[in-house]
């Protein structure tokens, strides 16, 4: 059996009035069409990481609409996970090339989650594998009345050859692809079918739920921030394509000019990622000594609410990724009003327009010249986060994303139609609530 992940409930009628009218209007006129659809998520970890956070809302909001929908995971252990790591990162461009032992290690393992998912694969109408983990279970596994789709969150536009032509021909076996930016597709893709939108944050979560200042104060100053100094913040997993030591590099630039400024780099180490201890540990290195900086990270209990409370209160958040596919942190702390200098990589320009949301920036001169520029410019940081604010409110909360699924599983269920079904009735009391505004 594969690992089901327990969502919980989630209502669309509680984004009205968060969200724009007009998405939420759109989705329940869609939904109509998709109910009683059986739907699975399938990823390689429940925390830790961009895809997950997607996916705890997104699975249940299929729910609240009518679909049937499950989020499982793929087994696997370190050595399997050791593998991915180098996969991602290979088609993500790293140089290097898988040895024969790794290639049998990855496909031994992939074999035994593809078995379980034939298993319990309880009649799937779509399947969404995301990200390289998973993704050669569609060739693998012989569900072949599902329609399988490949959701790449990476950025696959200049793979490393030896990675891709591995990966390459087991990618066939699906119906269709979707990547964040039309830039991501790769070279010789083998399918015809291939969708391009980014992802979405969850304005509801309590990553992102507006907190009382006052708690938000008292949550910093538990974790050891100061919050009567100013603040920089970075939040992201220790991974080489973040940047944590450039950010570094362009924080100690800027100390001389504000003697006071505090930098916290906040890392979340997760199953799937075993490099990212090496990563955490160079970073500790780098900062050892200076009480500063603050290196946090989900082992000492810097989840949600303390990244919320981070994002909210930072004089300014910086995303100095070298490679990217989308990086909510950019959005989520956008959406809190606060300014973003990202690197100008993947999806992160997407969110940050000309004059909207923060400053993008090449290296870690720029960084640090834009970080002074914005510390030393309060009303510049403000003007930016709030026409942010509202580029992301329209662009990229989760019933943007949410409609651009089902408007795929429409588009794929027109091409070949899906069995009859028992509906299931979405909830009057739901759709009146999303009616009455
Ligand atoms: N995140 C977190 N704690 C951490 C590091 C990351 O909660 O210590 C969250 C972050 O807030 C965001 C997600 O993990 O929601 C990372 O997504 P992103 O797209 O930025 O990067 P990815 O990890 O997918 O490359």
């Amino acid at each position: 059996m594969l690992d089901v992940v327990d969502v919980g409930k989630r209502s669309l009628a509680a984004y009205r009035g968060v969200a724009p009218d007009a998405q939420l209007d759109e989705l329940l006129r869609l939904s109509d069409r998709l109910r009683g659809a059986r739907c699975m998520h399938l990823s390689a970890t429940s925390y830790g990481g961009g895809v997950s956070e997607i996916l705890r809302t997104l699975v249940p909001l299929y729910n609240d609409l009518g679909l049937n929908a499950d989020w499982k995971l793929i087994h696997g252990d370190e050595a399997f996970f050791q593998v991915t790591k180098r996969i991602h990162n290979g088609l993500q461009g790293a140089p290097g090339e898988l040895s024969e032992t790794e290639k049998s290690l990855y496909l031994a393992t992939s074999h035994r989650n593809a078995s379980r998912l034939i298993n319990d694969s309880e009649d799937y109408d779509f399947i969404f594998v995301h990200d390289p983990q998973p993704a050669v279970l569609a060739a693998l596994s012989s569900l072949r009345d599902s329609r399988w789709i490949w959701r790449c969150h990476i950025d696959t536009s200049h793979p490393n050859p030896s990675f891709w032509e591995f990966l390459h021909p087991y990618l066939s076996a699906y119906d269709a692809a979707v990547f964040t930016l039309q830039d991501f597709i790769p070279p010789r893709l083998p399918l015809q079918d291939v969708h391009v939108y980014p992802p979405a944050i969850d304005p509801l979560s309590p990553k992102n739920y507006p907190l009382p200042e006052e708690l938000a104060r008292h949550v910093l100053e538990w974790i050891g921030i100061r919050t009567h100094r100013p603040l920089v913040t970075q939040v992201g997993r220790f991974d080489r394509w973040k940047d944590p030591l450039g950010v570094v590099h362009a924080y100690q630039r800027v100390r001389p000019h504000v003697p006071d400024l505090q930098l916290a780099l906040v890392g979340s180490l997760a199953l799937d990622d075993p490099e990212g201890w090496e990563v955490y540990e160079e970073v500790r290195a780098a900062t050892a000594g200076d009480s500063l900086i603050h290196v946090l990270t989900n082992l000492v209990g810097v989840g949600n609410i303390e990244v919320n409370a981070l994002q909210a209160r930072s004089d300014v958040v910086v995303q100095k990724s070298l490679r990217e596919g989308f990086g909510l942190v950019v959005s989520e702390a956008v959406w809190k009003g606060t300014p973003v200098i990202g690197g100008r990589v993947g999806g992160i320009p997407l969110q940050l327009p000309d004059d909207t949301g923060g400053l993008l920036v090449d290296t870690e001169e720029e960084c640090a010249e834009a970080l002074l520029r914005l510390l030393r410019q309060p009303e510049e940081a403000r003007l930016l986060g709030e026409r942010g604010r509202e580029y992301v409110r329209q662009n990229f909360l989760m019933p943007r994303l949410l409609l651009d699924h089902l408007r795929l599983l429409d588009h794929l269920a027109t091409a070949r139609p899906l069995p009859p079904r028992d509906i299931v009735p979405v909830s009057l009391v739901q759709a009146a609530g999303l009616a009455g505004g």
